[in-house]
């Protein structure tokens, strides 16, 4: 296989589908070149493979005789030579990466230029200030990317030579001067690298081209990774293109833009552009740039062009693409185009929208393909609370949507450096660059005095759904303060920015959470229909209200009632000591009695909140001295002004209580095996709420579980005391109702054991939750307090751990122990997933493919589990090599592997040419014949 593709190579596939070889530029541009034909200037592209034989071994062997070849093919189609001293072809070097990491990497133009081509430039032109122009451009470039340079030099002999001829423009900088400043560069890079600027093209070319692949492993482009969970080894291409001049004379321009509007997803097209300039121009922000719709005037030709390209584009894509465009001397070049980023506003309005557009006709699968966690996290983000005085102190662009409140800081280091010293942060620069990476990755929000909304700061924040107002003109930054009018706003005073309208108020403006848009609630009902029958998802609530708010998001039931939440409450804690103080049995009965009534009435809140749909409540689990004083300060107090009666009983039993290593000791159900009054105490004052809302006319569904067993025995006891506490209650108080409430009985699978001795422990369950975070906690040996705090970040810098997998479930540990548990346990036990995994979307896609029900998460998570719940259904339906196959027990159980639905959208996701009736007849015949057990008779069939 070749190292070196030119853009009018003919590929087997579309082009635009080979980005793992090609980088998605590279994918691209072929696909305009050789597919849409589209006038793209022509090049080559050298492969991902390329790269990836670079990072192995150093340059490869035969790189340099294909690159020659590919030159020597592009210098014929354009009927010019690079380095020619009469006429020089120029040549711009940019990286290309499989997925788009904006800014992240490098790029050289006007390669090419040197000593004797720019005289020809000059002459070709007829323009020797745009070639003296083009050709300081390209050493200070040149300098910072492939020498290593500091730009900051080449920055401030530019601004001398303006002060020198007394302007502020770039475009005013007369030739003389530009030659000068060639000269001053060239003698900067000589006393800086102790060399000559290199003069030969072929050793420009090598160059730069090293320094794209150099630029793949440089701190910014990893540390972007690291946060976009890109695989390091991926390696990028490189595009070698002939240079076309937006910035030959006021007849030429260049801009970028978008089919659609990225921010909030209208229609039309849209974006920005400069007359007489260079791309990196309008990206930086240096220049305030105009928008596209001032080209209808301008260029009416080239608009109605870009206008129709920009519509094929659409139609090709099925998608919203963004473009980087030149115009030269009137002519139009397409330099770029992808499908584009966008907020998640943006996303959900076009997702829904193209599935009526007859030109694009989304399948609502793939419209649900599209959203990502992070656009549904950004519509969700805070606004501004209406009402109240506001100081507004300027306005800029509202770049990247929703409210951010932070103390500001002026450099990215200062902001990193507060934000881990826990303050909320608003980042204020004139304008990012990818230096500014990790400042803007700690802040809450960012604020820029320059730019405009496809500047580095809006792409970036829009990115990550991270609110951003830009080009904020009125803004006149010092080191460590900006002004603005007669206002100075010094390090750490408060901010608030509005990253929809771009208003920036000074002090903090209380937030309000936002309200979900129609397409919001339309996208996330078609991924319930995909989803529904496959995965179910729930939330982990302990009180009434935060039931009621996880069912109004669309949770389908209470997959962890954390009981104990109940017991720490101020009213709670007292009676809790005294249980655990009581000297006789029935001091201890007395005060049992006292929680049973107060946690009777949080159980009707809960029960109400979720009517119809199954609660899960947990039984105690944490260690009793987690309900005690702390024993060092009692020890303290001890010393100094001594304790009272009630202290000292206090400050023995937490000595008594206290553990070496509370995480593995007296817990969950060991601790209801030391104290059996406790469960059957939770479990009556459980019935007795179930009963109360039976009456009330409810229909409450209980589940009630027992934490941290590890062994069929030990369950078998705990189910006694449930079964024995559900009896008493029910003949005391609730006979008349006991059909109406349905209870059954299950155990958390917490510790390898449990889930290699899952078999065991379902004898006694009617169903499973996997308790994931100790049972990552327990797989690894990692006590996450400590670990998270101390270990983490060096453990995933250093490459030890790819993710944290508190955050991530670990496929390869923990995800196998949960696949064996699940394997070994009869079909229709119900299983589900209560850590904090089930709220994230990778771990979604893995619980879904061992054949889990449902998983539960925090209700403010519930919505984005819906979404990557039916997309895991999605991948699971797309043919093999796609994506993971449900596990074993799919095809085993009562659930069909694919719905007819849930086949019939992915294949519509695998594009209109697939056939869906060939998906559908292969999902049919997976499926298998036999329909659920009801829970009732699975119950009665396995009852000890
Ligand atoms: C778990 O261990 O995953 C779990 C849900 O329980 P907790 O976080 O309360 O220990
Ligand atoms: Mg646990």
């Amino acid at each position: 296989m070749p190292y070196v593709f030119d853009f009018d190579h003919a590929h087997r596939r579309p082009p635009m589908d080979m980005k793992d070889l090609l980088g998605g530029k590279g994918a691209n541009l072929a696909e305009m070149t050789s597919v849409l034909r589209l006038p793209v200037p022509p090049g080559f592209t050298i492969s991902t493979d390329a790269c990836r034989a670079y990072m192995a071994g150093g340059w490869p062997g035969r790189l340099d005789t294909e690159v020659a070849r590919a030159r020597a093919r592009l210098e014929r189609s354009m009927g010019k030579v690079v380095g020619d001293p009469a006429d020089p072809l120029l040549v711009s070097v940019r990286s290309g990466a499989k997925f788009s990491m904006p800014g992240m990497m490098d790029t050289v133009l006007n390669l090419g230029l040197n000593d004797r081509s720019v005289a020809g430039l000059a002459a070709q032109t007829s323009d020797e200030r745009f070639a003296y122009d083009s050709y300081r451009r390209f050493v200070a470039m040149y300098g910072r990317i492939v020498l290593d340079l500091p730009g900051e030099e080449f920055e401030a002999l530019f601004e001398a030579a303006k002060e020198k001829a007394g302007t502020d423009s770039d475009a005013m900088v007369p030739t003389e001067l530009l030659v000068g400043l060639v000269d001053a560069y060239k003698v900067l890079v000589e006393r800086e690298t102790g060399r000559p600027f290199p003069q030969d093209p072929d050793a420009q070319l090598r160059g730069a081209i090293e320094a794209v692949f150099r630029s793949w492993n440089g701190a910014r482009a990893r540390a972007y990774r690291e946060r976009e969970h890109i695989a390091h080894d991926l390696g990028t291409a490189v595009n070698v293109q002939a240079m076309v001049f937006g910035n030959r004379d006021e007849r030429s321009g260049t801009g970028v833009g978008f089919t659609r509007d990225p921010a909030t997803g209208a229609k039309g097209a849209y974006g920005d552009f400069l007359v007489n300039a260079q791309g990196e121009d309008v990206v930086a922000g240096i220049r305030n740039t105009d928008p596209l719709s001032a080209l209808e005037t301008r260029f009416p030709d080239v608009y109605r062009q870009l206008i129709a390209i920009f519509d094929r584009l659409e139609r090709h894509y099925r998608d919203m693409c963004d473009t980087e465009f030149t115009i030269e001397q009137g002519k139009l070049w397409m330099l770029q185009t992808r499908v584009g980023k966008r907020t998640g506003r943006a996303a959900l309005r076009m997702a829904v929208e193209m599935t009526k557009e007859r030109a694009i006709r989304l399948s609502r699968a793939e419209a649900v393909g599209r959203i990502t966690e992070d656009h549904l996290e950004s519509v969700l983000h805070p606004q501004f609370a209406p009402g109240g005085d506001r100081r507004v102190l300027t306005t800029g662009l509202g770049a990247s949507p929703g409210a951010a409140v932070g103390r500001a800081y002026f450099s990215a280091d200062d902001a990193a450096a507060a934000a881990s010293r826990g303050e909320a942060v608003i980042l204020v620069r004139s304008e990012t660059s990818p230096d500014d990476v990790h400042g803007m990755l700690a802040a809450q929000g960012i604020l820029t005095a320059r730019g405009g909304l496809v500047s580095h700061a809006a792409v970036v924040a829009r990115g990550w759904g991270k609110p951003a107002v830009v080009g904020a003109e009125s803004l006149r930054l010092a080191d460590r303060s900006v002004s603005v009018g007669g206002v100075t706003v010094a390090e750490g005073d408060w901010l608030s920015i509005d990253g929809t309208d771009g208003t920036v108020v000074l002090g903090q403006v209380p937030l309000r959470p936002a309200e979900p848009s129609e397409e919001f609630l339309t996208i996330l009902s078609w991924a319930d229909a995909i989803r529904r029958g496959h995965l179910g998802v729930r939330a982990n609530a302990d009180t009434g209200a935060d039931a009621a708010n996880a069912r109004r998001l669309g949770a389908e039931g209470i997959g962890l009632c954390r009981t104990e939440h109940m017991f720490l409450a101020e009213d709670r804690l007292p009676i809790v000591r005294r249980m655990i103080l009581a000297d006789t049995p029935e001091e201890e009965k007395a005060a049992l009695e006292e929680l049973r009534v107060a946690q009777r009435a949080d159980f009707v809140e809960i029960l109400e909140a979720m009517d119809g749909l199954p609660v899960t409540v947990r039984l105690l689990d944490p260690p009793l001295h987690e309900f005690l004083p702390s024993t060092h300060e009692l020890a303290i107090k001890e010393a100094t002004v001594g304790l009272d009666e009630e202290e000292r009983r206090l400050y023995d039993a937490a000595r008594s209580w206290q553990e070496a290593n509370p995480m593995l000791g007296i817990r969950g159900v060991r601790l209801g095996v030391l104290k059996p009054g406790l469960y059957g105490m939770q479990v009556s004052a459980l019935i007795e709420a179930a009963t109360h809302r039976v009456l009330e006319g409810g229909r409450p569904v209980i589940e009630v579980m027992i934490p941290l067993t590890v062994s069929g025995p030990e369950l078998a006891l705990a189910r006694g005391w449930v079964e024995e506490a559900m009896r008493a209650e029910l003949e005391a108080t609730g006979r008349p109702h006991r059909r109406s409430i349905e209870v059954s009985i299950g155990t958390m699978i917490e510790t390898p054991r449990a889930a290699l001795r899952a078999a065991d422990l379902a004898e006694y369950a009617e169903f499973f939750s996997f308790g994931t975070n100790d049972l990552t906690q327990m797989t690894f040996g990692f006590s996450r307090d400590d670990v998270e705090g101390r270990m983490m970040s060096t453990y995933l810098e250093e490459g030890l751990l790819a993710r944290n997998p508190f955050d991530v479930v670990d496929a390869e540990g923990v995800g196998e122990l949960v696949r064996i548990g699940v394997e070994r346990v009869r079909p229709d036990l119900k299983i589900g997933v209560c850590g904090e995994h089930g709220g994230d979307p990778e771990s979604i896609a893995l619980f879904y493919s061992a054949g889990l029900d449902y998983v539960s998460c925090s209700p403010f998570r519930v919505p984005v589990a819906r979404l990557a719940a039916a997309q895991a259904v999605l991948a699971a339906a797309a043919p093999p090599g796609r994506a993971a196959r449900p596990a074993a027990r799919r095809a085993a159980t009562r659930r069909p592997p694919v719905k007819k639905a849930a086949a019939k959208e992915a294949a519509k996701a695998r594009g209109r040419q697939a056939a869906p009736k060939k998906a559908l007849k292969k999902a049919a015949k997976a499926a298998p014949k036999t329909t659920a057990r009801t829970r009732a008779t699975a119950k009665r069939a396995r009852r000890p």
